[in-house]
């Protein structure tokens, strides 16, 4: 498995599964401060904050989801979502394309910015 080509949707979910530990793990460090009120309730606050952004993050996961293409992967005949012109298979990082003149090409995810 190449972490270089990861599926966008996938990485996103990483993203948002990272930003609750981060929440929690903010929210842990502020027991420590039970002595100081302010500092307990600014980390709880920030902790919360982290929490909220990966609800975000996950509810923008579910609107580009609809967004993007189903295709069956040519490698593992599994579905996969693509997003963009290039994205790769969820399953087995195989690099797909939505456009037939990158085809044979190799996978670069600099496709995906618009040309001029
Ligand atoms: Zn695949």
């Amino acid at each position: 498995m190449s972490t270089k080509h990861s599926n966008k949707i996938n990485k996103i979910r990483t993203f948002a599964l990272s930003l609750v530990f981060i929440g929690i793990i903010v929210m842990y460090v502020g027991i420590f401060f039970r002595n100081s009120p302010i500092i307990m309730s600014l980390t709880m606050l920030l902790g919360f904050l982290f929490v909220i952004a990966s609800t975000v993050v996950y509810f923008w996961i579910g609107m580009i989801s609809t967004k993007s293409v189903k295709v069956v992967c040519p490698n593992c005949n599994t579905t996969t979502k693509v997003l963009g012109r290039v994205d790769a298979c969820m399953n087995c990082n195989e690099p797909l394309t939505l456009d037939p003149e990158l085809e044979g090409k190799e996978f670069d995810l600099k496709y995906n910015r618009k040309k001029s």
